[in-house]
């Protein structure tokens, strides 16, 4: 079941106070659903599929802040490039490319996190250390002009294991902390997106700046988003 506004108030209000940032996770949810949230005082949304993103974002409010948090092909980074407020799944050097590129186009510097595999699961994306190493090595030699680096993004295994979940956090947390010495200008490290519905309070005990948090705010998600509206 979705969450009133009281409710809504209550989570932003704790979030607010640790410092933690709320992404509304829209994804196949009509646009209607997302307007309820707007019109309380939400602007942060988070979506995974680029036409479902670029047809909300034709239709709702200018101010919503719209967060692509799902994964990226390279073939469409250019559909969002113009208006994306933070692209959280750029898990290669392809798409930070791709990225790069887009955002020059369109005279963006584009905000991005770098996602890191963290989970158990293989169907997880994301880079690992040295993938992540390579990735800065790049950054710090100037082939990067048009993005900025904020952070890391993570997903955690889907375990009832509380323990494996909050190792994998830390895990991230750890990279986190290395990325905010990196001595570049196109690298500010302070966000650290961690934590779903699911798991979110165990993110933020371990460090999460930013939660992405879809059905707990929106209820069970459709099964079939046959229509936006
Ligand atoms: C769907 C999704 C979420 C939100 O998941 P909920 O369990 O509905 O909170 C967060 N992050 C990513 C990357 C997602 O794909």
């Amino acid at each position: 079941m979705a969450v009133n506004k009281a409710q809504w108030l209550s989570l932003k209000n704790e979030l607010d106070s640790k410092g933690v940032a709320l992404i509304a996770v829209s994804k196949m949810q009509p646009v209607d659903n997302i307007l309820r949230l707007y019109e309380w005082g939400q602007r942060d949304f988070g979506e995974n599929y680029v036409q479902e993103l670029m047809e909300k974002e034709a239709l709702l409010p200018k101010d919503i802040r719209w967060h692509f948090i799902g994964h990226l092909q390279s073939n469409k980074v250019k559909y969002i490039a113009p208006f994306v407020h933070l692209i959280h799944g750029v898990d290669s050097k392809k798409i930070l490319k791709e990225v790069n590129k887009q955002a020059q186009k369109t005279g963006r510097i584009i905000n991005i996190l770098l996602q890191m595999h963290i989970a158990s699961e293989e169907t997880k994306f994301g880079m690992d250390e040295s993938e992540l190493a390579e990735i800065l090595a790049g950054v710090n030699a100037g082939a990067f002009t048009h993005v900025h680096i904020k952070g890391l993004m993570g997903m955690a295994s889907f375990s009832e294991k509380e323990s494996q979940v909050r190792q994998e956090f830390q895990k991230i947390k750890r990279e986190f902390e290395k990325l905010k010495h990196e001595k570049s200008n196109v690298v500010t490290a302070d966000t650290l997106s961690i934590g779903m519905t699911a798991d979110y309070k165990i993110a933020i005990e371990e460090g999460a700046t930013m939660v992405r948090i879809g059905s707990m705010l929106f209820g069970n998600r459709p099964r079939n988003a046959t229509s936006l509206s």
